[in-house]
């Protein structure tokens, strides 16, 4: 059985966790958020696929969901020495993580497209998964607010995900939210073909609109999932997200924050939606079917126990 999964940063690897464990590595491939991509004074950040490579290899730090567990930040903390006014260390990034980040750029300023970059990270932790950028173009997140000047007129501002929500910590009035440039973006080769060859698709319990959504901006990559079977995991219990901003998000866009929010955004795409013991009371709000079991994932047991329900779930419905 081969399954393709979407993926954002944080919830979905979680959710690889426990399928590497149920299912030979080779037959799962990942799909993978780059619209929060950017440019960190001189170095090329793709916060997702790292993470995911790093999830595959299980040097995850699982605490904040980026970077290295038990990294160093000598490199980091000898660069704070040397800021300038137009000399800064924006981010805390450990040294391990910032070769593979030093790794990234390189081969970018070299002109590589990003999904062969990936693949070369990918053999060289040994990572027997496929795994992909959403797209080899750039695609990014932006999100629309509204805000009072110091005259009190309403302006509208258009931030990066960054911007929205490290240096404003997802507080501020969202009125939209744009996947920029998508319309023009296309798939990579390697991920057409693996959705067109996978039993079905997960799309894991990542952000719908600032990880999901971006993916399935991609044309080619929502017209091949259209004809598969597709599971969806909520990433909301009950009214609120597990971690996050999904919840404001989502209420940005016109969805109510729970699982049957979920479902109307997914409802074009899904077949199963996977929700959790809690919203056992929302299924009559979910049209399409319904797999009832914990989602929020703690420990490794959680996990794979997740991974499995799902393959119950999909193995169940073949038989239909
Ligand atoms: P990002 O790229 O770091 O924003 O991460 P993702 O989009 O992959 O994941 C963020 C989403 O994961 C949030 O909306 C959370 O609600 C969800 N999430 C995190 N942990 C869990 C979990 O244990 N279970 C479920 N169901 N969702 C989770």
């Amino acid at each position: 059985m081969k399954v393709c999964v979407l993926s954002g940063g944080t919830g979905t690897p979680k959710l690889i966790q426990g399928l590497k464990k149920v299912m030979p590595e080779k037959d799962i491939t990942v799909i993978v958020n780059t619209a929060e991509d950017t440019w960190l004074g001189d170095l090329y950040l793709s916060p997702d696929i790292d993470t995911v490579l790093y999830t595959f290899s299980d040097l995850i730090n699982e605490e904040t969901w980026y970077g290295v567990k038990g990294d160093t930040f000598t490199t980091h903390e000898t660069l704070k020495k040397f800021e300038s006014n137009d000399f800064k260390e924006f981010l805390r990034i450990g040294d391990k993580d910032r070769a593979l980040k030093m790794h990234k750029t390189h081969y970018i300023n070299k002109g590589y497209p990003l999904s062969k970059i990936v693949d070369m990270e990918r053999e060289i932790f040994n990572i027997k998964a496929n795994i992909f950028p959403m797209t080899d173009d750039n695609v990014e997140t932006k999100i629309l607010i509204k805000e009072d000047d110091e005259g009190g007129h309403k302006n509208k501002i258009l931030l990066k995900f960054h911007d929205f929500w490290i240096n404003r910590k997802g507080n501020a009035d969202v009125l939209d939210v744009f996947y920029e440039n998508s319309n023009y973006a296309s798939a990579v080769d390697g991920a057409l073909d693996a959705i067109e060859n996978c039993d079905f698709v997960i799309i894991g319990p990542s952000n719908p609109i600032t990880s999901i959504a971006p993916i399935l901006s991609i044309k080619d990559i929502k017209k091949a999932i259209k004809d598969k079977r597709v599971f969806a995991v909520s990433p909301i219990v009950g009214n609120s997200a597990v971690s996050g901003p999904a919840g404001v998000l989502m209420r940005a866009k016109g969805y109510s924050v729970d699982a049957v929010g979920v479902y109307k955004f997914y409802k074009d795409i899904i077949n199963t939606l996977v929700i959790d013991n809690a919203d056992k009371d929302k299924i009559d709000g979910i049209k399409c079917n319904v797999v009832v079991t914990n989602i929020i994932m703690n420990s490794l047991t959680d996990k794979i126990k997740l991974a499995k329900d799902i393959i119950v779930g999909y193995k169940s419905l073949d038989k239909k």
